[in-house]
């Protein structure tokens, strides 16, 4: 005789039910609300048919009736996940679900799963939801290194590719990375990188939403840039190189794709990795310059393995956790599709800009 096993939690069991053990009959019978009776002897049977009766179906053959109940369960345990990614799959099920009645001559199943499956996915999510309550409440500024990568590391079975197969699986997976990465990242580790924090957002679009191209010219970005020691030394270098004869330049006369901008720390080194420059450059009777700046980039996450060597330089504790830890889940998340690349243009002038020598 072969082994019964537990359609639900897969455990065997050796009780007289068809489908489920003892112990998930009862969470089922909880799930569903519904009382357990004292008197009836086969609870699993009874079961099924009052999932039947809640669907307004009657007279049911027992195979529709316990084909009818897998599908409900199932439901019940994705409605219990709160992710609209999934409507689309339960709205699915349901039309499944009304097409069942004693005149239909085969079960459809538009979706397929099985409820282990549809159970493993619950117990997930369940798992994230605490995490993430946790991790809310996270001062990522004052924990040390080795915490910040436990954290971390706890949501590590998110970043799953095997789950990418499978429709359900790919919704619940994809819905999870998508709250981790505006939750953790954004509005947690990068909270005090503004920049940093404002592009890896517009790089989480909606499912099946392309990211818009960004421009950005606010204040403090402009600021951050002028004050870099990096940008600097670029426009003296450029002023010197092509300005001294003849007081100005347009950089795109001479380097087509511009000059590369290699940010070497904060908000901007973690915002802009491949970023390039043109220059528009006038020089006034004082000496000073007026420019005309244009940066461009790629947003593209998995560019964070660039970060590595700046890692071992710079010896702080996220530009390590970016370049190793959330580099390898920012890969995961580009194949799902939910960190997406597009082009970002910083553009401004600076009128009087004094070059130091
Ligand atoms: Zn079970």
């Amino acid at each position: 005789m072969s082994e019964k096993r537990c359609i639900l939690c897969n455990r065997p069991y050796n009780y007289h039910y068809k489908m489920f053990g003892r112990g998930c009959l009862d969470n089922l019978y909880d799930l569903l609300k519904f009382r357990k009776p004292f008197k009836i002897l086969n609870k699993e049977k009874y079961l099924c048919t009052r999932i039947a009766w809640r669907n307004h179906k009657f007279f049911l053959n027992k195979n529709k009736k316990y084909e009818l109940a897998k599908k409900y369960i199932a439901l019940s345990y994705l409605n219990k996940m709160n992710y609209s990614l999934l409507d689309n799959i339960k709205e699915k099920i349901q039309n499944d679900i009304n097409d069942i009645s004693i005149f239909s001559k085969e079960i459809k199943s538009t979706i397929s799963f099985t409820l282990n499956d549809i159970y493993k996915l619950y117990n997930y999510s369940r798992k994230f939801d605490d995490l993430i309550k946790g991790l809310q409440s996270v001062d990522w500024e004052k924990i040390d290194k080795e915490m910040a990568e436990n954290f971390i590391e706890s949501m590590s079975f998110i970043f799953d590719v095997t789950k990418k197969t499978n429709p359900i699986s790919y919704a619940i997976f994809y819905s999870m990375q998508y709250i981790f990465w505006q939750v953790v990242v954004v509005g947690g580790i990068l909270t005090n990188k503004p920049l940093s924090a404002k592009l890896l957002s517009n790089s989480l679009a909606l499912f099946g939403k392309e990211p818009e191209n960004l421009e950005i010219n606010d204040e403090r970005t402009i600021k951050d840039i002028k004050d870099d020691g990096v940008f600097k030394k670029q426009i003296k270098e450029l002023t010197e190189k092509y300005g001294k004869e003849t007081g100005k330049f347009n950089l795109k006369d001479y380097e087509k794709d511009g000059v590369l901008l290699g940010f070497e720390g904060g908000d901007l080194l973690y915002a802009l990795h491949d970023a390039t420059m043109f220059v528009k450059a006038q020089k006034n009777d004082n000496n000073t310059w007026n420019l005309e700046i244009e940066i461009n980039d790629t947003y593209d996450f998995t560019d964070f393995k660039e970060l590595k060597e700046y890692a071992d330089r710079e010896n702080s504790k996220f530009t390590d956790i970016f370049s190793t830890l959330l580099n390898n889940c920012g890969v995961v998340s580009s194949e799902y599709g939910v960190i997406k690349k597009y082009d970002v243009k910083i553009k401004f002038n600076l009128n009087d800009y004094v070059v130091e020598y």
